[in-house]
């Protein structure tokens, strides 16, 4: 019997988010029933919020606070966007999906919204920034930094360097990166920065926070709120008063955060940054091997994922759903890549043994994918062919007695 066999009883989610999560989350989760307006969850909150301003190894501890959100990631980004601009105009960074949807919803609260959009994996040109905000008023520059739909790192030092030169404050979209790169939030002049629970840090899905600086807290007061459930200044308030969330939080979901920032701080953050960024150099050197060509640059590329060209004679929902069969799990392109890209992820719970299993199974999946569309251009000779590769694939979730 193969490793492959023995890891067939559970899907293997090779996406950015969800992810397959360790098994102490699974125990973390289930722990006792406190209420969260005693003093268990004043100190559970801020634990969390302790281990996140070591993740981000954040030296002048005092100047940043982060505040968790009750939500997924997309509640982060709304609740700095409708907290941090009040009357004035926000310029918006667009190269991929998650920018504009950054741009949508600040539509949505800002009145004087500006936007900067290239095509989807376009880098950024910082001299074309740089003379906007020269021939504007921008109080706010925000930006995805991993922009998910390609896997594309956006530069945060250079375009944080542009904001404080202009005196913009400069807010960063860190859903998908967080956990998995270096993020300084000191040195990229960063004054508030989303993330969630669910992607790099390997938590379950349903919570998100926003680290900011002190100062910038303190400010938010300022501004007429926009909504009620998302605005910082109330989570801010709540959280230096009481040391609490303004309304009911996912307390379980809180005991599995911790959990997860709690495996990350004991591994190490630059080792965990580095394993990471080995395991997908793996996927990527043997994913080459199968002449698969990727969107961008390896160099601009974020370590939590690759996106791939489909090629030429593969339907990528054919792709997908056999690889299914084999309890994988891989995403579609959105938008303009839809049919043209499917997006490999390396977070969570995956072993190397798993990634040497998802390329062998990549390779006959394509292989057989590949032969049937021969067929279909020169029938019959193959089809025995064809049936020797298929007659390979296991029912999902099919586990092998030991
Ligand atoms: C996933 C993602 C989001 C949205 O997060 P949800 O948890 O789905 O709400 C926002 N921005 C980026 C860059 C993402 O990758």
């Amino acid at each position: 019997m193969s490793e492959y066999d023995l890891i067939l009883d559970k899907y293997l989610l090779f996406t950015p988010g969800p992810v397959n999560v360790a098994e102490s989350l699974r125990s973390a989760i289930c722990k006792e029933d406190i209420c969260h307006r005693e003093t268990d969850f004043d100190a559970l909150l801020l634990a969390i919020e302790d281990k996140i301003i070591s993740l981000l190894q954040i030296k002048k501890r005092a100047r940043y606070r982060a505040v968790v959100i009750t939500g997924s990631g997309t509640a982060a980004n709304e609740a700095i966007l409708s907290s941090v601009v009040g009357d004035g105009s926000i310029l918006i960074l667009s190269n991929g999906e998650f920018g504009g949807r950054l741009h949508k919803t600040s539509l949505i609260h800002n009145k004087r919204t500006h936007l900067i959009e290239l095509p989807w994996g376009t880098p950024f040109d910082p001299l074309q920034i740089e003379t906007y905000l020269n021939s504007h008023k921008i109080d706010v520059v925000a930006m995805v930094h991993h922009e998910t739909c390609t896997g594309m790192l956006n530069p945060l030092a250079r375009i944080g360097a542009l904001a404080k030169a202009s005196g913009a404050l400069f807010v960063v979209d860190g859903v998908s990166s967080v956990g998995a790169e270096v993020i300084d939030m000191e040195a990229c002049n960063i004054a508030f920065l989303s993330s969630s629970s669910s992607k790099a840090l390997g938590s379950y899905p349903g919570l998100s926070f926003v680290v900011g600086r002190t100062k910038q807290f303190e400010r938010l007061g300022r501004h007429d709120a926009k909504t009620t459930y998302l605005n910082l200044a109330t989570f801010y308030a709540f959280l230096t008063n009481h040391n609490q969330t303004p309304n009911t939080p996912a307390v379980p979901l809180f005991f599995a955060l911790d959990q997860a920032l709690r495996n990350v701080l004991r591994e190490g953050v630059l080792k965990r940054y580095a394993r990471i960024k080995a395991r997908a150099g793996l996927l990527r050197v043997g994913m080459r091997r199968l002449n698969l060509d990727f969107l961008i640059d390896e160099a601009d590329m974020c370590s939590v994922l690759t996106t791939v060209r489909v090629p030429a004679t593969v339907d990528v929902a054919a792709l997908r759903a056999r690889l299914r069969e084999k309890s994988i799990i891989i995403y579609e392109g959105k938008g303009c890549l839809a049919g043209k890209v499917f997006q490999v992820g390396n977070i969570g719970e995956l072993s190397d043994a798993d990634i040497r299993f998802f390329l062998a199974t990549l390779k006959d999946v394509l292989l057989a994918l590949q032969t049937e569309a021969s067929d279909r251009v020169a029938p019959v000779t193959r089809k025995n062919q064809r049936l020797i590769v298929l007659s390979e694939s296991k029912p999902k979730h099919a586990r092998v007695a030991l």
